[in-house]
């Protein structure tokens, strides 16, 4: 009997976290070591956005550096995990008998919102892996409601891991601005607060309920994850969700992580 294991919601922030000595590198190191190793992790990546659900069926997915303009050893780093077809398959069935049809990609590699907190949590590269996009015109109610079709991998030993961003403004952080906007903080707190709380319909609907919720996010993309893992932990036990860590990184971008159920 495997154990189920709770959800989780990681930020990954800058490309270059691998290189970065801030607390939340260090966490994201000790995750690893305090989740265990799971069966295979299905991760939902902001860097995947297709028009319905799609799923990875690669074998050996490679390592997609889908950014410009850092320094060549990131680009030298490499997370050659094998992938997870048959979750990937099993994921689609889930999504399918909730009646959301989903897109089954042969060749699709890990973008860096799933390899780099990988790299930290796991960087041994043998647990399988496969990705979820997000949806381009789904909302946080939709990917909600991926999480809650998806809940059942949580007691077969998968990793349920939605990478994104807790607060991701992109202006401040090109402008290199040191700091954490009092916006940014008390973005980050009402979010904080309101997972702890359990207070999905809250959470659901913070681009209105939220402080500066629209600030936080000017695109959805880095806080849809955060609706998967949330549905995904919270479809059977309901109840709050933990904090697993709150940080800033550089430019104001919250590195905040938390689990649901388990
Ligand atoms: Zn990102």
């Amino acid at each position: 009997m495997l154990d189920t294991l709770p959800s989780v919601f990681v930020s990954h922030g800058a490309p270059t976290l691998p290189f970065e000595e801030i607390p939340a590198r260090r966490f994201l190191e000790d995750l690893g070591r305090e989740l265990g190793r799971p069966e295979a992790v299905l991760c939902i990546s902001a860097h995947w956005e297709n028009a319905r659900p799609a799923l990875s069926l690669a074998e050996a997915p490679e390592t997609i550096h889908d950014f410009y303009g850092f320094p060549e050893a990131l680009y030298e780093l490499s997370y050659p995990a094998p992938g997870a077809p048959d979750l990937a398959r099993r994921a689609a069935a889930l999504l399918a008998g909730a009646g959301r049809e989903a897109s089954l990609i042969e060749t699709r590699g890990l973008d860096h919102g799933a390899w780099v907190p990988l790299l930290l949590m796991y960087p041994e590269a043998k647990t399988p892996v496969t990705q979820l996009s997000v949806q381009i015109r789904g909302g946080s109610a939709d990917h909600l409601a991926l999480g809650r079709a998806l809940a059942p991998l949580r007691a077969e030993g998968v990793l349920i891991l939605g990478s994104g961003g807790a607060v991701h403004n992109l202006r401040k952080w090109r402008d290199g601005e040191a700091g954490v906007p009092d916006w940014a903080q008390a973005f980050d707190d009402w979010l904080a607060e309101r997972v702890q709380a359990g207070a999905v319909e809250d959470l659901v609907d913070y681009r209105s309920r939220a402080p500066s919720g629209e600030r936080a996010h000017p695109t959805e993309e880095h806080v849809l994850p955060l609706f998967v893992a949330l549905g995904a932990g919270t479809a059977a036990d309901g109840g709050g969700g933990r904090v697993l860590h709150r940080s800033f990184g550089p430019g104001g971008l919250s590195m905040a992580a938390y689990a649901f159920g388990g």
